[in-house]
């Protein structure tokens, strides 16, 4: 009989720090209850095990600092059997998106922490009921650690304030937390390596309307369609758990103005959903 046929009870310390990566991968992505299979493991979990190594997440601190390091892939057979309950995050929006950055931590998920500045997790009302995403931060963004505040930015705050609404008063993310090199636009792995943190920060926020500014976050945002944009544009789509909208991204309406009025009836669908007025006019 080898050592591997039989389920052991108790783990050795690397089987422990592995259990420990791999609850601390699956939080992340917002997995709070464990199961274990019986008789399929090749080594296996005790209860106590499952325990310990959740009361000892996150795991990434035992990480060099700012070295890319590939998340351990779990393995299937490794889920314990005993039901672990790990309580959700509870509390206030504020408290949950606080507790949703703090999982993020120094992040290394991905080959992007290895050229960022500054982790761009979001900004805005965590009570929003508007909830816009665009693709990842560029320069300004990458050295302030605040999503749009460049010039696409402040074409996006005008657009908020042609609404009716304050900046303040929405939620900006991005599908990506780290600037891509030269603003390219981010590889699947590194936008499905983050989006479970935004989808956690849309559940947190539960905005009565997403916004999808431009076809990175669109494609992400509706489960990886591959309809162009501008099919998407002009109705009112469900997406996790609420409304979604599709529009062009600011920076594209900084290279062709023209298109500004297209977007315009894009916000305008937001507003009629959501029942807003625009401001009055002053008068002249
Ligand atoms: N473009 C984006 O998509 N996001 C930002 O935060 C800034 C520019």
């Amino acid at each position: 009989m080898t050592e591997l046929s039989g389920p052991p009870r108790t783990l050795n310390p690397e089987q422990k720090k592995q259990l420990a990566a791999w609850v601390g991968y699956y939080r992340d992505l917002g997995v709070y209850d464990f199961y274990r299979r019986e008789g399929e493991a090749s080594w296996a979990a005790s209860a106590d095990d499952v325990a310990g190594a959740v009361a000892n997440f996150p795991p990434e601190q035992e990480l060099p600092p700012r070295k890319f390091k590939p998340p351990i892939e779990p393995e299937i057979a490794a889920i314990p059997e005993t039901i672990v309950h790990i309580t959700p995050p509870t509390g206030t929006a504020a408290d949950i998106l606080h507790s949703i950055r703090e999982d993020l931590g120094d992040c290394m998920r991905c080959p992007l922490c290895e050229t960022r500045n500054k982790i761009v997790f979001g900004d805005g009302d965590a009570n929003a009921q508007v909830f816009f995403v665009g693709e990842g931060p560029g320069a300004d963004e990458d050295a302030q650690g605040v999503p749009f505040v460049g010039r696409a930015g402040q074409l996006l705050n005008n657009m908020i304030a042609a609404m009716g609404l304050r900046r303040d008063q929405v939620y900006i993310a991005n599908i990506v937390k780290c600037r891509p090199p030269q603003n390219r636009v981010p590889e699947p792995i590194e936008a499905n390596t983050c989006s479970p943190f935004l989808l956690r920060q849309i559940a947190a926020v539960k905005p009565r309307m997403l916004v999808a500014l431009g076809a990175t976050a669109a494609t992400y945002l509706m489960g990886g369609t591959k309809r162009a944009l501008n099919s998407l544009r002009g109705q009112v789509h469900a997406a996790h758990g609420t409304n979604l909208v599709v529009t062009y991204h600011p920076a594209y309406l900084l290279r062709d103005p023209r298109q500004k009025s297209e977007a315009w009836k894009d916000l305008q669908l937001v507003m009629q959903h959501l029942g807003l007025n625009p401001p009055a006019r002053p008068a002249s």
